[in-house]
């Protein structure tokens, strides 16, 4: 069942360019029509480069910020065009965990008062239950109680990270988008992180949106995978398909840059791939047709002028590149 539903979702920001007698606005075309189902209980990993949209389309999907155009469809309710009051009472359900977590908590304010704010701004009393659903809440992210009275430049990044994840969670929401949680973190906590969201997700039955750069990252946690590239999702499948049969040539890329561990893979030549090269293109003026032709491997002419649809490249597994309809 979909939880969530993304329907031609739209977020340009106006830029102003150029000197000052030559000014002119351009839109950013930072999320450029996006359609996306996350089913209940999944993991959806989102990935593509840094700024490709994926972070923008991530708070449009809870709505931390308005669309320019399209509709996000959260647990039956359409939530684009909700007024406040009712925005906020289905904000319960819905959650993020940042990247930053140490830009993401308020210096002054210690674990027990971060933690347990969503709360009292959803009417909880500053009571001994409160306090006690924090306690509980501190022992699932696997911080001692002690944790409570202590500041955030008191601890670890993993750490900070876990209060970050505490906060999120402390409301009991439905579906959190975790928006690059562990980009910022050394790569020995990295796996106690995704391997917490893990636990967290099977104990307390939640739905994630999961954001990383890199593919790696989302191989362990993912029901499916999203890839975007320029403001738009160009591949989308189970987890094992895509990981198995990558059918885009920009997914076939960011899988090459992928460190290879196990031997019997290199042998597959699964390392033997076209590695991504030059910077992604700016938002400001994407390429015309396929949006990946400036650096794609695999470009035919067609790619210039047209751009291409999202087809069936296998069960559960669609994708959109020219190629899949040569
Ligand atoms: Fe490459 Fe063309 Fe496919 Fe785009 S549509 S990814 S340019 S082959």
């Amino acid at each position: 069942m979909a939880l969530l539903e993304a329907i031609g979702l739209v977020k340009h920001f106006e830029v102003v360019t150029g000197g000052l007698f030559r000014r002119s606005r351009t839109a950013l075309r930072a999320v450029d029509g996006v359609d996306l189902t996350i089913q209940s209980g999944e993991t959806l990993g989102l990935v593509g480069e840094s700024g490709c949209g994926k972070s923008t389309l991530g708070r449009l999907l809870i709505r931390l910020m308005p669309a320019t155009s399209g509709q996000v469809v959260f647990d039956g309710t359409e939530i684009m065009t909700l007024d406040p009051k009712r925005l906020r009472a289905i904000r319960r359900g819905m959650q993020i965990v940042f990247q930053d977590p140490f830009g993401s908590l308020n210096p002054r304010m210690s674990v027990e008062q971060t933690v347990m704010e969503p709360l009292l701004i959803h009417g909880a009393r500053h009571d001994a239950t409160t306090r006690d659903a924090v306690t509980a809440m501190l022992d699932m992210v696997g911080l001692p109680t002690s944790a409570r009275y202590r500041f955030p430049h008191e601890f670890s990044g993993g750490q900070r990270q876990r209060i970050g994840i505490a906060r999120a969670l402390i409301l009991r929401p439905k579906l959190v988008i975790c928006d690059e949680p562990v980009s910022a973190l050394d790569v020995s906590v990295q796996a106690q992180i995704v391997n917490l969201l893990s636990d967290l997700q099977r104990e307390l039955k939640l739905t994630y949106l999961f954001i990383a750069h890199d593919l790696g990252v989302v191989k362990h946690i993912s029901t499916r995978v999203a890839v975007m590239y320029l403001g738009k999702v160009v591949e989308i499948a189970d987890k094992r398909s895509l990981y198995a049969r990558p059918s885009h040539p920009y997914t076939q890329a960011l899988l090459a840059s992928v460190p290879i561990t196990h031997p019997s893979q290199r042998r597959r030549g699964a390392g033997a791939r076209p590695r991504l090269t030059g910077d992604i293109p700016t938002a400001l003026a994407p390429p015309s047709g396929c949006r990946f032709h400036t650096r794609c491997p695999h470009v035919m002419p067609v790619c210039r002028s047209q751009e291409p649809a999202m087809r069936l490249a296998g069960p559960n597994h669609h994708a959109a590149c020219h190629l899949l309809a040569a």
